[in-house]
C-alpha cells in the first residue's frame, strides 16, 4: 500500500489528504452537532430539498465517478479489481437509485442542501480515487482477499436486514418513529451503520489500497458519532427503550 501511495500523482495524494482532513473534522464535530437529517433534522441549516431526491443526488456521484474513473483508468483491470469495482458499483446503484424510493416518512421529509453539497463533493472524489486505485491494484494475497470479500458481504447482509426492519416499521405515509426489534437490534441501536462499517472495512482489506482504507476510516468517522446520537435520542424519546442495548458494537459500546 505504501508503494501505491508514494507512486501516486500529487493531485491524488492531495485529494486523499483532503478527504482524510474532512473525515477527521467531521468525526470531532459530529460528537457535538448531529448531522441535520432524518430524526436529527432541524431548522437553521439553510435551504432544503425533499429527502428522497437528496439521497439520489448525494449518492449518484459515487456511482458515476467510479464508472467514469474505471472507463478512464481501468482498461486492464485485474479479475480481483473487477470484482471489487462491481461490488462498489452495485452498492451505489442500490443506494442512489433504489434505496431512496423505498424510504417511508411522507413527502414532507427534507434534507438541507448543505449536507447534500458536502456529500456530493466527498462521493465524487472518493469514487474517482477508488477507481484509480483499483486500476493499479497490486497482486492480492488470496486468503486476505477472500476474507475481505466475506466481510464485505456480511456487512451488506447486516446493513440491508437492519434497514429493512426500520423501513417496515412505518406504513405508507406514516412518519412517526418506533422502537425497532429483531436481528441485531437485540444488541445495538444502529446495526445498519455497523453493517456499513464492516462492509467498507472488508472492501479495504480486500483492495489494500490507500483510497479504500481512507474510505473505510471515513465511514467510521461519519457513522460512529451518528450511532451515538441515535442511541441517545432513542433513550430520550422512549422510556421503555431496552437498557441493555448498546449503540454500535454488540456487547461493547
Ligand atoms: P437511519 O437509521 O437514520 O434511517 C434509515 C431509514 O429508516 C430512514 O428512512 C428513517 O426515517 C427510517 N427510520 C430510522 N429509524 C426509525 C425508527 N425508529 N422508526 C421508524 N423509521 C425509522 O439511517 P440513515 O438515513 O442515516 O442512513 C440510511 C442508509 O445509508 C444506512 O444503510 C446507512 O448505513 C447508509 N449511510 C452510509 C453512510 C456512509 O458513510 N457510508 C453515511 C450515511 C448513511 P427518517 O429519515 O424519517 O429518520
Amino acid at each position: 500500500m505504501n508503494e501505491l501511495w508514494v507512486s501516486a500523482p500529487p493531485i491524488y495524494r492531495s485529494a486523499i489528504l483532503a478527504l482524510a482532513v474532512f473525515g477527521l473534522l467531521s468525526f470531532i464535530l459530529l460528537f457535538f452537532v448531529s448531522a441535520p437529517y432524518g430524526r436529527h433534522h432541524r431548522s437553521g441549516w439553510g435551504p432544503t430539498l425533499p429527502a428522497r431526491w437528496g439521497w439520489v443526488l448525494m449518492e449518484l456521484p459515487s456511482l458515476l465517478c467510479m464508472a467514469a474513473g474505471l472507463l478512464w483508468f481501468g482498461a486492464s483491470l485485474s479479475l480481483h479489481a473487477a470484482l471489487l469495482a462491481t461490488l462498489f458499483l452495485a452498492h451505489y446503484a442500490y443506494r442512489s437509485l433504489v434505496f431512496p424510493f423505498r424510504l417511508r416518512g411522507g413527502s414532507a421529509k427534507t434534507k438541507p442542501w448543505l449536507t447534500v453539497v458536502f456529500a456530493v463533493a466527498f462521493n465524487g472524489v472518493n469514487g474517482v480515487a477508488n477507481a484509480f486505485d483499483l486500476s493499479r491494484m497490486p497482486a492480492v494475497e488470496p486468503l486476505i482477499f477472500g476474507f475481505g470479500i466475506a466481510l464485505f458481504l456480511l456487512g451488506v447482509g447486516i446493513n440491508h436486514h437492519a434497514d429493512q426492519l426500520l423501513l417496515s416499521l412505518r406504513k405508507p405515509g406514516e412518519s412517526a418513529y418506533k422502537i425497532p426489534y429483531g436481528g441485531l437490534y437485540r444488541y445495538i441501536s444502529a446495526p445498519n451503520y455497523f453493517g456499513e462499517i464492516l462492509q467498507w472495512m472488508g472492501f479495504a482489506l480486500a483492495a489494500a489500497t490507500p483510497a479504500a482504507l481512507f474510505f473505510a476510516c471515513f465511514t467510521v468517522c461519519n457513522l460512529l458519532p451518528r450511532a451515538r446520537s441515535h442511541h441517545r435520542w432513542y433513550h430520550e424519546k422512549f422510556e421503555e427503550y431496552p437498557a441493555e442495548r448498546k449503540a454500535l458494537i454488540p456487547f461493547v459500546w
